[in-house]
């Protein structure tokens, strides 16, 4: 009669690889809501020359040209 051999106990340490592999998955997964909450087509690029953010243009006729108000104030020319 044979002796029942112990499972050995699962090693469920988290590797620095697992981890990334999450982190990327939040990230799609955040990305994956933005395109759900705007549309795949409601993404506008930045105009701004040393910016290449993308944004999710919320305007009617997507004429939003800036990921943020800095870079529309750094770019459009104040009124004396
Ligand atoms: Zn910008």
């Amino acid at each position: 009669m044979r002796a029942a051999v112990a499972p050995e106990p699962v090693q469920r340490s988290r590797t620095p690889h697992l981890q990334a592999v999450e982190t990327a998955a939040v990230a799609a997964w955040g990305l994956a809501q933005g395109v759900v909450l705007h549309g795949s087509d409601r993404w506008g690029r930045c105009t701004a020359p040393d910016c290449a953010n993308y944004f999710p243009d919320t305007t009617a006729n997507r004429t939003e040209q800036f990921c943020s108000a800095r870079c529309a104030n750094r770019l459009t020319p104040s009124p004396p």
